[in-house]
């Protein structure tokens, strides 16, 4: 298949959209971005579709697809019941990168669910996004748009390296804002509960909701996730990951020694620092994520950096630990994953 790229990094055009949405009511496959990483999307509707999906991504069939919406009214068709959370939960962060679980419709193909009797819902806040669900029929499967088991892309040209030549189309609307995927909150049990960490935290939803449980599965607790993606390792970068946790000083200090002694045992060292940190180090492959003064060039540049590394001959990574403010929770979910949980303490 030969994969077209509509170049919208200076914003929607139209007839490019149309085309598009055109693709995905035949039942084709379009990458598009949104705020959090780029989808891969299908119409939900359509079992057909959503079922190309899986195929394209290699995705386990029992790994259900988000659906996604743009307008607040469109949710009626795919769900049974709007609980009143579900209402407060949409006017406080929708559009934007929160996904909630709620009781599906019969509308929605048990080929979206991956089995479920629930269906998993976001409006993102993206112009291009936003325009594409509406001249797509309304309803888009978009899980992140890579092969299964690498990292989320952030960019066109991630989704390319993943699925050119597997997928109808790519719109490619530049770097994402967030770089990870949204918050998952399921609100079929009595308790609200976490089954993903995103942008939109703990906090957050408890702002708007009183008390929010967080999936035990997440709390390192040896019990299957309520997400069925989340149990699935997610990516593990070609070099060996660690994670050098302390103080500041500490992990700058142990991250030095250890990338000396990576180079006196003959293997290429990579770090993973910060604006603040990078001119610390005195050897290896040093690479700044982003700056800890604003914590989200952190997030939006993990999944890159993590590619970056794999393009080159790097055989082992020390990453300092970046358990920020605000997403903290989110970033140290991913990192922790694709280092498989290997943490050193500083
Ligand atoms: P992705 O779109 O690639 O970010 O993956 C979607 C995530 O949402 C996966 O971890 C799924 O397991 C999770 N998910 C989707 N639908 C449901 C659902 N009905 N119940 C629980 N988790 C879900
Ligand atoms: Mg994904």
């Amino acid at each position: 298949m030969q994969t077209v790229t509509e170049d919208l990094r200076s914003g929607p055009d139209q007839a490019v959209i149309d085309r598009a949405g055109a693709v995905l009511r035949r039942g084709g496959l379009v990458a598009f971005p949104t705020e959090t990483v780029y989808g891969l999307g299908a119409d939900a509707l359509d079992a057909d579709a959503a079922a190309k999906i899986y195929a394209a991504k290699g995705r386990p069939s029992d790994n259900p697809l988000i659906i996604h919406i743009a307008d607040w009214e469109a949710i009626g068709r795919i769900v049974s019941e709007i609980p009143e959370s579900a209402k407060r939960l949409a006017e406080a962060f929708w559009p934007g990168p929160l996904t909630m679980i709620l009781p599906k419709s019969e509308a929605v193909p048990l080929t979206t669910t991956g089995g479920l009797s629930t269906v998993a819902v976001r409006m993102p806040n993206h112009e291009i996004a936003r325009a594409l669900i509406r001249a797509g029929g309304g309803y888009i499967a978009a899980p992140s748009a890579n092969t299964s088991g690498r990292p989320s892309p952030t960019e066109a040209s991630h989704v390319a390296e993943d699925l050119d030549g597997a997928i109808d189309m790519i719109i490619d609307g530049g770097s994402v804002q967030i770089g990870l995927e949204s918050t998952i909150v399921d609100l079929t049990d009595k308790v609200p509960t976490i089954l993903r960490p995103g942008y939109i935290n703990q906090e957050m939803l408890e702002a708007v909701l009183g008390t929010v449980a967080v999936d035990a599965a997440l709390c390192g607790e040896n019990v299957r996730p309520k997400a069925p993606g989340m149990k699935y390792r997610h990516y593990a970068p070609k070099a060996e990951l660690f994670i050098v946790e302390g103080t500041r000083r500490q992990v700058r200090v142990r991250i030095d020694e250890l990338a000396r002694k990576a180079v006196q045992e003959g293997k290429k060292p990579g770090i993973i620092g910060t604006d603040e940190s990078k001119e610390y180090y005195t050897c290896g492959l040093v690479k700044s994520i982003g700056t800890r003064a604003d914590e989200i060039t952190i997030s939006r540049h993990l999944y890159s950096i993590l590619r970056e590394f794999d393009h080159s001959d790097i055989s082992v990574i020390y990453s300092e630990s970046f358990e920020t403010p605000h997403m903290g929770q989110a970033i140290m979910n991913r990192l922790l994953k694709a280092a498989g949980h290997q943490v050193i303490k500083g």
